[in-house]
Formats: C-alpha cells, structure tokens, sequence
C-alpha cells in the first residue's frame, strides 16, 4: 500500500481518524426523531492530508478502486457515484457553511468493513471534517461535524440517511454508549458496566434491495405519522399503541416498531446506568423480534444468528443491528468472554446454514 509521500512527493502535515459504530439498540428509530444508542467500536478510518495552495482536491483510498488518484476542483462538487462522492460532499456541506479553505493532498486507510452496517461512510466523514478542522484550521464543535457529515451523505451521495452514525463516529467512544435524541439532538454518555463487553459477528450477508427497502420503510413511517396526526412516530406516547393498533397494514406494524423501540431504548438506557444486566439481555431479544416481525427487516439467516448467540452461555442479550436485511449481530457478552463467544457463535452458526461469519468486533485481525 503506497504511503502518502509516495502518493504525493511530500509527507502529510496532518493525521486524524474516527470510528465506526455498532448500534446497541434504536433501530430505525433515526429518521422518526426517536432515540438511538450507539457505541464507536475498536475501527477507525484513518486520514492524512496535505494543504495545497490551489482549489485543486486530490484523494487516494486503498478502499477506492485500483490504486488511481481521484481529483476535482472545490466548487464543482457533483456526484459520480464512487467513493470521492463521501468527500465532495464533505467539502460541499463546508463551503456551505462559509468557512474558508484550498485544495489538500488526501490520503486515506480504514479498518471499518464498507457497507457491513458499521457506518464506515460516517467514519470518512468525520474522519475527513476533523482533518480539514486541523489542516486550515476551522472552528467547527464535534456536533457540527456530525451534522456536515450527514449533510454530505444526503445532498451530494444522496443518501437519505439519519444523523445517528455521525453522531455516534464523531461523540462516541468505545466504553460508552451514546444515548441521543435524534430530534433535539440531545446526547448523554452511558459508560458500559464493567460486567459487559460488545461482539459483532458480520453474517457477511448482503441485500440488492436493502436501500431500496429502508426507502420505502421511511415512507410507511411518515404515512402512519401523518395517518396518527403527529409529525413524527416519536410524538406517539409509548403507552398509546391503540391508535397505532388500528393503523391499515402494515403501517399498524411499522409504526409498533418503532413507539415500542423508542421505549425499549429508554429502558435499555435505564438498565445500563444500573448495570441491570437481567433486564438489559430481553430488550435486545425483543428489539430483535420486533424487527423481524413488525418492521420486517431481518433473514432467516440473521433470526438463525441471533438464536445461536441466545444459546452461548456467555451471551447476555443479541440482536440484528443497522438497517436490515443482511449485515451484523451485536452481542452483549459477560466481560471477558466477547471474543471467544463471538467465535463460538460465528461457528454454530456457519455450521448450521453455511454461512460464512466474521467477527469484527472484538477485533482480532491485525492492522490494516
Ligand atoms: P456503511 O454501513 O459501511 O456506512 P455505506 O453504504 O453507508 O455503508 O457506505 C459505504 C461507502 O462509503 C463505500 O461504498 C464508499 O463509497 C464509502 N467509504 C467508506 N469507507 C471508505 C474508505 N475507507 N475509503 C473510501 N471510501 C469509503
Ligand atoms: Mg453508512
């Protein structure tokens, strides 16, 4: 893999990264202005720049295809539905905000999995906006920079998505959760009890239409919202499921989803400031068959993964975490436990259905 000064013929004069995230529990919980809780997990992209004196950007990514230098001139950012469309955004969402800045030299490494469900997309972003905030330097809190990266990933990449993952890249450590309210954007750090540690088995399973079913789930949520008469599914009070309950199908199921995983993330909260661990293993079990059978974003083949990590003794709770349809696990082990049990559960699983697991968190490869 080619260093930067061989890329460029001078060293970078500035290095930050950021991590990816695994999403404990507040599943499509996001873009309903409801509540999520992230934690960043031990796999960060990593970026190095250099500042130029002209509009010119150039980028390399040994996640990008081939070995090329991407560039583009600041100021004619437009999508190309690669990879450089992360970092145009990125430099489009700031020219936005007015601050000032020329062309850099990027290069950039990551051991986040693209496209796993551990938001390597916001681990550039973040990773990319905390360079730049160095390189020039801009004033910029960590909450903004979630907020631009976001704004990359739904004006120029096109992705509609939440600001959770940012959030989570940009605020989130690895022995907190990161419990936040997606509408107010209030955050609170919850240290993870000494007891636990996280896993992530990757079913390395993935779903042509996964994009297109998170679009059209978004759509059933903002029409049972509309149908209820509250902007958003986070205004129904978590007790009133009856109006929800008469809800056309299968909006009466998108919409118990949610209301119910909004208050299990709120439990899920309570239970880990107590260290409640008797409490904090069935909301996951049950933030995972809601999943399954009311918003209906899960496999057999991840249901089969989530059965397997519920037969480890040293498995407390599991559940299918990111969007759906493929993609990882995340277990909540005793202490102590996480990789082995990952590796236990990853096994059991690979033999029952051939599937072929990697478990990426606690992380055991070596650098990347
Ligand atoms: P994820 O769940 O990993 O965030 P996304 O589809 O949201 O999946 O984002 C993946 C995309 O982000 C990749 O296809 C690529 O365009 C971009 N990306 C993420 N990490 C990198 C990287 N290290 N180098 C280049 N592009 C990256
Ligand atoms: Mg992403």
């Amino acid at each position: 893999m080619p260093e930067f000064a061989e890329l460029y013929g001078r060293p970078p004069t500035v290095r930050a990264d950021a991590p990816g995230r695994v999403n404990l529990i507040g599943e499509h919980t996001d873009y309903n202005g409801g509540y999520v809780l992230p934690v960043a997990i031990p796999r960060r992209t990593c970026v190095e720049l250099a500042p130029r004196t002209d509009r010119t950007v150039r980028a390399w990514s040994a996640a990008g295809p081939g070995e090329t230098i991407a560039t583009y001139t600041l100021g004619t950012e437009a999508p190309g539905h690669g990879w450089l469309d992360y970092v145009m955004g990125v430099t489009q969402a700031l020219a936005a905000t007015g601050r000032r800045f020329d062309g850099f030299d990027l290069r950039v490494t990551s051991d986040v999995p693209v496209g796993a469900g551990l938001s390597s997309s916001a681990a550039l972003e973040v990773a990319l906006l905390r360079g730049l905030r160095a390189l020039y330097p801009l004033t910029l809190d960590d909450l903004e920079i979630a907020r631009l990266g976001q704004r990359a990933e739904n004006d120029l990449v096109g992705a509609p998505v939440g600001i959770m993952d940012q959030v989570a890249a940009s605020l989130g450590s690895e022995r907190t959760a990161l419990f936040l309210d997606t509408r107010t954007l209030a955050w609170r750090a919850i240290p993870l009890p000494p007891t636990i540690e996280l896993a992530v088995v990757d079913s390395g399973i993935t779903h042509a239409h996964a994009s297109g079913e998170y679009r059209v789930r978004r759509d059933e949520c903002a029409r049972a919202a509309t149908l209820l008469g509250v902007a958003q599914l986070r205004d129904v009070a978590p007790g009133d499921l009856s109006a929800v309950n008469r809800l056309p199908p299968p909006l009466d199921r998108r919409a118990r989803h949610v209301v119910t995983e909004d208050a299990r993330v709120l439990a899920a909260t309570a239970a880990l400031e107590a260290g409640d661990l008797e409490r904090l293993g069935p909301l996951l079990y049950a933030s995972h068959a809601s999943m399954r059978d009311d918003f209906e974003v899960s496999l057999p083949a991840i249901d089969a993964l989530v059965e397997a990590a519920r037969a480890d003794p040293d498995v407390i709770g599991a559940r299918l975490t990111g969007g759906g349809f493929g993609g990882c696990v995340v277990l909540v082990c005793r202490a102590g436990r996480a990789a082995e049990a990952a590796r236990r559960v990853a096994a059991a699983w690979a033999k029952e259905t051939g599937g072929a697991p990697v478990v990426r968190v606690p992380k055991v490869d070596g650098p990347t």
